[in-house]
């Protein structure tokens, strides 16, 4: 049996220069979790299984180009690219993905926009994975598809291959049906119906499942039955599977060279202050300015604390072809600087701030050094940064201030647990935590470590491929 996955990206992305393929490794949880998963097989002799990945290659690949293209990928990454256009793809991406679903998914419909165009841009794109899928797939293989980009693909394969077995993945939120009502009904409709061409839907929490089942019934008239939706074609499954990561790669660079080394030098540049650590890709959804505005009425309240404790913002450039993103970008820059501003004099700097994407190491040691970590996202389908904090503090000291509407709450309940709106909580809790006593940080890391260890990326991939298979 093959594992054929499919995402909107690649992982990898490839480029033409100089009439030469160069390559490089993509970022991001799916990507970083799906090839854990894929290694976990490599490794697993004898019950080595083939797999393939197929997926955008992040550019316009000149027709001249792509048999090159497609022999290096399949034979360097097991990859099979989807050749689209970067204004196809743009428009996709910065389109219907990211000015629709997101949005409306992350319960902002105030953001959401609904252009007869995006939706049939969005339309297109799946139906051209589709026709390439229609030439690699064979009749026992099983495909997992991911994320909601590709919502349209399971109907549109299972039309073509009625018998294969075909999983998908939402790595978002599955909002309430009210939220979906917003979205025209051909549209909402399609979306579903798409979806429920998988003989398994998974989310990554049970109230997102839940949802989902309640949109079914109220749009489709589609009921459930033990997490089970009759179609006119096939039993769907609907069920929670929430993603962890690879403990033991945080756990194990914690205490590598490379982030002794990375640490040492940020470590010097902090001199003596406590660390509070934030990191994100630039999003409304991830609450940064919420997250200031914390720190900000912290520092007003707690002028002993002045010249004692740096906030290290990291934010990942994303997205940045959408309006609200380049909106959101400025309101940080402008808050950083008001802060720092009002706070700051010539020998500290209360908010240190980089907008650019961390390396590995890097990010690791940044977590190793913080003293806590404050993940205050709006709305949030998991949040894997949350849970790599805690996988990186082997010595059991540090603090999680973590909000209740990530996904990752509702597994990390020894974190400290803040509503991101309640900024006066949100403050008493910064100095809450600037205060714990180690033996409570330890407690509290133990257990949530433990869950970690327990539940990792592998046995949330083999979860899911274990029920897909069983049908
Ligand atoms: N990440 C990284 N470097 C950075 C910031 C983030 O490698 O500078 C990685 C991080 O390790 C995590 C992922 O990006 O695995 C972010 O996943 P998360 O679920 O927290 O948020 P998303 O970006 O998927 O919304």
């Amino acid at each position: 049996m093959r594992l054929v996955i499919v995402s909107n990206r690649l992982p990898f992305t490839a480029r033409a220069e100089n009439g030469q393929l160069q390559f490089q490794t993509s970022a991001g949880g799916l990507v970083s979790g799906l090839s854990t998963y894929l290694d976990s097989l490599r490794d697993a002799t004898p019950l080595q299984q083939a797999h393939l990945w197929v997926g955008w290659p992040g550019v316009t690949i000149p027709p001249a180009l792509q048999r090159e293209l497609g022999r290096r990928a399949r034979r360097e990454f097991s990859a099979y690219p989807v050749y689209l256009d970067e204004a196809t793809m743009d428009r996709f991406y910065h389109g219907f993905c990211n000015r629709t679903l997101w949005p409306l998914f992350h319960y902002f419909p105030a953001l959401a926009s609904f252009e007869e165009d995006d939706w049939r841009t969005y339309q297109h794109v799946n139906q051209v994975f589709c026709d390439h899928l229609r030439k690699i797939l064979q009749p026992d293989d099983v495909v997992w598809i991911h994320d909601y980009h590709l919502m349209l693909l399971p109907r549109l394969l299972k039309q073509q291959f009625p018998t294969l077995p075909i999983g998908f993945f939402l790595h978002i939120p599955f909002p309430s049906f009210e939220i979906l009502r917003q979205m025209p009904g051909a549209w909402r409709e399609a979306l579903l119906t798409g979806l429920l061409g998988a003989d398994l839907v998974g989310f990554h929490l049970p109230d997102y499942a839940t949802h989902f089942l309640s949109a079914a019934r109220e749009f489709l008239g589609w009921k459930e039955r033990r997490g089970i939706v009759q179609t006119p074609t096939h039993a769907a499954h609907i069920g929670a599977f929430p993603m962890g990561i690879d403990y033991e790669k945080f756990s194990r660079a914690a205490a590598s060279a490379e982030t002794a080394q990375a640490g040492g030098e940020l470590r010097r540049a902090l001199q003596n202050a406590r660390i509070i650590l934030s990191v994100d890709r630039l999003d409304y959804a991830k609450g940064i300015l919420n997250r200031l505005r914390g720190l900000e009425v912290f520092l007003e309240k707690n002028p002993a604390w002045h010249g004692r404790v740096v906030l290290c913002l990291v934010v990942v450039p994303s997205r940045i072809g959408v309006p609200k993103y380049r909106e959101t970008k400025r309101e940080i820059d402008e808050r950083v600087g008001e802060i720092n501003g009002k706070f700051g004099s010539m020998t500290w700097t209360p908010i240190l701030y980089q907008y650019n994407f961390l390396p590995f190491h890097q990010l690791v040691a940044l977590y190793r050094l913080a003293d806590l970590a404050l993940v205050t996202p709006l709305r949030d389908g998991m949040n894997l940064v949350a849970k790599e904090y805690v996988a990186t503090r082997t010595d059991q000291t540090g603090v999680l201030i973590l909000s209740e509407l990530a996904g990752a709450a509702k597994e990390l309940r020894d974190a400290l647990i803040i509503n991101p709106n309640d900024t006066e909580t949100l403050a008493q809790t910064l100095r809450a935590a600037l205060e714990m006593p180690p033996r409570e940080q330890r407690r509290r890391m133990r257990a949530m470590q433990k869950r970690l260890a327990q539940y990792t990326v592998v046995h949330w991939a083999q979860d899911f491929l274990r029920v897909l298979r069983a049908g």
